[in-house]
């Protein structure tokens, strides 16, 4: 397995279920440990899209039970059964996902009522305009939500108004810290004369979600604003990808994967096997098969590569694919169409015009990947989540197509 995002971690999982020995080989930090806590299976643009010509909430689709055991496995999401949830974000629009990690507030269930949403002087975090944003979108209008923001000293030091949002989520593992927050809430709660729930920044919790013990103890929902990039959901899902690759057997290792080729003899046909060179090592590894789990442009397994980038004072010396996998490997890079938008063999894509989505398109830079038969690249070579051309970048579908790569592997 190349890749420790929530693709290879899937993929891991979904092999060793089926009895293989798994290795995970990962450079560091993809898309995955980027993304702030919404799990979505399709864009969220589209239900919003889709539920607007529909009047009214749209149901949420079923998990497959493979994915289900997976989420419960890792321990880190609710995917609630028969609906998606609602999720507040930090630019102040409340948006619908189809599960969640569990420090996010999810305001599905909420009805005419206040959700508070503490001050603290940090400068991601305006509560009172926060507040406003929030009560005026038409989510919050149909349900009757208003959104207040409320004096709580949150902030217990000083360094707190300037440590990164993954710093103060750290803090709240500690449970004295987690005991002090309570009861700063709970004067919270008091002294608006009670809330229908409590809405605060991306501090619960580093290594594991911390809202819900705050929520049992106070009686009412805590949670999260989702942020775009950057959360310490990206902190959590290490910590729990770590503990379930543990509990799995998958041995985990650190390292950057130049290249994977053909070469090595498998147990079946002769061109089964695979050799993957890690940087800094002369011996190449040896495996049956890999799955590459590499991530799309975020997560470092594509790079943009134009041939104008080369360029010196005159023309570029070749025409070239604007796309590369990061990775030398024999496979076929592509976009949703089965080529990439260039506009001459000398030039790049037009980024202006076919980089961003639009309607039911994705934009070019997502749509960009290897080309696979489901999730075959090449021979004993398979791909899952933001390396495959094609498919929708968010959480479930890397989970999807995981779980079938490490079936197929
Ligand atoms: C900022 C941001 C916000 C997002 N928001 C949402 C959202 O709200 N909802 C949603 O559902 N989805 C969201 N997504 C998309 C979602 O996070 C991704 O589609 C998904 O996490 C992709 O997972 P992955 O495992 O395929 O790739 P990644 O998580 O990118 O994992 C790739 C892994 O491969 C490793 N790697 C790369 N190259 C090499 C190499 N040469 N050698 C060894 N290892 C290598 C990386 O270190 C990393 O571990 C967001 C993505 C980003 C970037």
């Amino acid at each position: 397995m190349i890749g420790a995002g929530v693709a290879g971690l899937a993929a891991a999982w979904s092999a060793r279920r089926r009895g293989a020995r798994v290795a995970v080989i990962s450079a560091g930090v993809g898309e995955t440990a980027l993304a702030g806590g919404a799990v979505d299976d399709v864009p969220w643009e589209q239900i919003e899209r889709a539920s607007r010509l529909l009047g009214g909430d749209l149901p949420a689709s079923d998990l497959a039970p493979a994915a289900r055991q997976f989420a419960a496995e890792l321990g880190l999401w609710e995917l609630p059964q028969a609906a998606g949830v609602r999720l507040a974000t930090v630019a102040g629009r409340i948006r619908p996902a189809r599960g969640r990690d569990r420090a996010l507030l999810d305001l599905g269930p909420l009805r005419r009522t206040r959700v508070l949403v503490p001050r603290a002087a940090r400068a991601a975090w305006d509560a009172d305009a926060l507040a406003e944003a929030l009560t005026d979108e038409p989510f919050a209008r149909a349900r009757g939500l208003r959104f207040l923001p409320v004096d709580a000293p949150v902030l217990r030091f000083d360094d707190e108004r300037h440590i990164a949002d993954g710093d103060l989520a750290a803090r709240h593992d500690d449970p004295a810290r987690l005991s002090w927050l309570l009861d700063r809430l709970r004067q919270a709660l008091e002294g608006a004369g009670g809330a229908g729930a409590i809405l605060l920044g991306p501090w619960l919790g580093a290594s594991a979600p911390r809202a819900e013990a705050l929520a049992a103890r106070l009686g009412v929902p805590v949670g999260e604003a989702l942020m775009g990039a950057g959360s310490p959901a990206g902190l959590r899902f290490e910590a729990a990808r770590d503990a379930l690759l543990a509990a799995i057997g998958a041995a985990q290792r650190h390292g950057r994967v130049r290249a994977v080729g053909g070469g090595h003899p498998g147990p079946g046909a002769p061109d089964e096997g695979v050799t993957i060179h890690v940087e800094g090592e002369d011996v190449p590894l040896a495996a049956d098969g890999v799955i590459l789990a590499i991530g799309g442009l975020a997560g470092g397994g594509i790079a943009y590569t134009p041939p104008e980038s080369g360029a010196g004072a005159d023309f570029p010396a070749r025409g070239a694919a604007p796309f590369a996998l990061s990775i030398a490997a024999p496979v076929t890079m592509g976009d949703d169409r089965g080529a990439f938008g260039v506009v001459s063999s000398m030039q790049g894509p037009e980024l202006d015009v076919v980089a961003w989505p639009r309607g039911e398109r994705l934009g070019a830079l997502e749509a960009v990947g290897v080309r696979c038969e489901g999730v075959r690249a090449a021979p004993g070579i398979l791909a899952a989540g933001a390396t495959i051309a094609g498919r929708a970048r968010t959480v479930l579908d890397a989970v999807t197509t995981g779980l079938r790569a490490g079936a197929e592997a």
